[in-house]
Order: C-alpha cells, then sequence, then structure tokens
C-alpha cells in the first residue's frame, strides 16, 4: 500500500482498510494541529494510477474488508468525480465493503450539493468524521477553523438530507480560560441545532510547535485544568438537546472516558461528573502519563 506520512484514523475506523487518496490536508491552518506538519504531508491529491492500484492490492490479497476509510486529513475536500470514481472501483473491486467513511468539514461538504452527496453515499460513501471543535465563533476564530458555526450547522443539515451519517468532534478546553464557558454553552448550542447522531469530546493538548504553542508561551492562551474541562463536558451534556446520540468522550486525550446514549443517560452522566467534580480527587481521573493526542 501506498502511504505517506503519519496516517490518521477516528478511533472507531481501527478495523477499517485505510485508503489514502489525499496527503495531508488542504486546510492545516488550525492552530492546535500538528497532525500534517511533517515535510512529506503537504496538501496534495494522489493519483488516480497510485489509488487504483491500492484498491487492487486489497482486492487480490484475500482480505475482505467490511469497511474501507478515505485519509486523509479531510479527504471529502476531493471533487464528486474523483470520490465517485475510487467509491465506484471500490464497489466492483472489493464488493465485501459495506460502508467508507471519511473525515470532512463546512469547508468539503458545503462545496457539494445534496444531490452529489446523495451519489456519494449511493455508492458507499456512509459516514463523515467532522471536526466542529467548537460552537462559538470568537473560538472558531481564534483556532483558524475556517469556517462558522452557522457553516457547521448547514454542513449537519445536508448531510442529514442525503443520508450520509455524522460522526462531530468538539475539543474540550480548546477555548482557553478566558472563553471557556462561552465556548461550552455554544458547543451545547450548536449540537442541539445540528443533532448529529455521534458526538465525539476530545480534550486539547497544546503540541510543541503548533501555533496555539506559541500563544500559550506568549501568554497569551491558557489552557483549563481538567477540573474547568470536566465543567465544560457537563454543560455540554446538560444543555446540548439531542433526539438519539451516542455521545463518547473515551478518546485516548479525556480526563474521563465516558459512553452515553443521550438523552437517555444524561442524569447519569451529570451525576458522576458532579460526584468527581465535588471530590476534586485526581486518582478519578486518568493519570496524565496515560493520556495521548
Ligand atoms: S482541518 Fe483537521 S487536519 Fe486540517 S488543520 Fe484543521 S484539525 Fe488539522
Amino acid at each position: 500500500m501506498d502511504y505517506i506520512g503519519r496516517i490518521f484514523r477516528p478511533p472507531s475506523e481501527a478495523e477499517s482498510m485505510l485508503l489514502q487518496v489525499t496527503v495531508g490536508c488542504s486546510h492545516n491552518k488550525c492552530t492546535y494541529c500538528a497532525m500534517y506538519s511533517d515535510g512529506d504531508q503537504k496538501f496534495k491529491v494522489k493519483p488516480w494510477e497510485t489509488v487504483k492500484a491500492d484498491i487492487d492490492e486489497i482486492a487480490n490479497s484475500g482480505y475482505q474488508p467490511r469497511r474501507m476509510f478515505l485519509c486523509d486529513g479531510d479527504a471529502l475536500i476531493l471533487s464528486t468525480n474523483k470520490l465517485c470514481k475510487i467509491l465506484e472501483e471500490i464497489r466492483t473491486s472489493i464488493p465485501t465493503v459495506r460502508r467508507v467513511g471519511i473525515y470532512g468539514d463546512a469547508r468539503s461538504v458545503l462545496k457539494k450539493s445534496v444531490d452529489e452527496l446523495k451519489q456519494l453515499k449511493d455508492l458507499g460513501l456512509g459516514i463523515v468524521y467532522h471536526g466542529v471543535e467548537s460552537g462559538s465563533d470568537q473560538v472558531l476564530e481564534n483556532i483558524c477553523k475556517g469556517s462558522t458555526a452557522e457553516q457547521a450547522v448547514e454542513t449537519a443539515h445536508r448531510l442529514k438530507e442525503a443520508g450520509i451519517r455524522h460522526s462531530v468532534i468538539v475539543m474540550l478546553g480548546v477555548g482557553g480560560t478566558e472563553l471557556s464557558e462561552i465556548h461550552a454553552t455554544e458547543t451545547a448550542k450548536i449540537l442541539t441545532a445540528m443533532d448529529p447522531p455521534f458526538v465525539g469530546a476530545l480534550t486539547t493538548t497544546v503540541v510543541p510547535g503548533t501555533p496555539m504553542n506559541a500563544a500559550q508561551l506568549a501568554g497569551e492562551f491558557t489552557l483549563p485544568d481538567p477540573w474547568q474541562m470536566l465543567d465544560e463536558l457537563r454543560t455540554i451534556i446538560d444543555k446540548a438537546e439531542l433526539t438519539r446520540c451516542a455521545f463518547h468522550s473515551n478518546h485516548a486525550s479525556n480526563y474521563l472516558p465516558l459512553r452515553l446514549n443521550l438523552p437517555t443517560d444524561r442524569e447519569k452522566g451529570l451525576q458522576l461528573i458532579d460526584e468527581i467534580l465535588s471530590q476534586r480527587d485526581p486518582s478519578m481521573l486518568k493519570d496524565e502519563r496515560l493520556r495521548g493526542l
């Protein structure tokens, strides 16, 4: 397989066959992100011949994956035509594949009409993982997300209309201590407006060499402590009105791993968080050394 640079995928795609169709991220400006900072990860679209050779390799290997994930960072930025060609080839050559997943965001989804998205869905695109990060436009601007809260909501509606599952990622602590409260309340609000079937909450980690790290060193950004992050998580779980959502905070970065079905498990989640917040016993949180990005 032709893999260039470090390959990332959502935790829930651990069993999926990874097919790299683009390298890096076409945006590559989010201030906390160091995923595609290596020299060989500059954004590019991989040639069709390379992608086709990888699909053939999987088809000829005897391995029969049920799921595939198209890498890298925002592969949905590819044109509908290119994506259709890839999905058609997967369908023809590896018929065991039942679902294809991809990273996308407001920029890549809103470039496509509902009809185009339906076309992709009909060819097997089943889920889009979308780093929304925050519902606060001020936070989104500070982190150079490249899209607004309103655009994120429009993204959710467009994917829903096309019948594509939407997995939303939000980041605890990404607004810093200063915007912590507004970040949490606005994130609850945007989740209510988006009403996605999946939400993953990650904990912001300041990675050396990133613009967020520079802001931290300059005293312009302060990462909330674990208790303030838990406060944010509490606000989001309490205030987001979701119809039927698998809400997870079990990413390696989190201090408190939770798996909740919202709204059913809302009280259970809040009670646990309240107990931890009242005791403030660090041993109730994941050990700092066990946390990952
Ligand atoms: S869109 Fe995603 S991959 Fe690209 S810079 Fe932002 S966080 Fe990183």
